[in-house]
């Protein structure tokens, strides 16, 4: 299981300038009984544009 951690650097695209590094700024775990739901927060290097995506784990 891959988990998120602050500082991370992550390969997503930002919809404001279409750079495509983004820096993970925070992340909020739900924990189900056969996975786990995160909220990644994540920003944008470049421009600083702030957006969320949402990864799941199998546990
Ligand atoms: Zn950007």
């Amino acid at each position: 299981m891959k988990n998120y951690e602050i500082g991370t650097r992550v390969h997503d695209h930002c919809l404001n300038c279409f750079s495509n590094e983004q820096k993970v700024v925070e992340v909020v775990s739900k924990e189900f009984s056969d996975r786990v739901v995160e909220t990644l927060w994540l920003q944008c290097t470049n421009c600083g544009n702030l957006h969320s995506r949402l990864v799941q784990h199998d546990r």
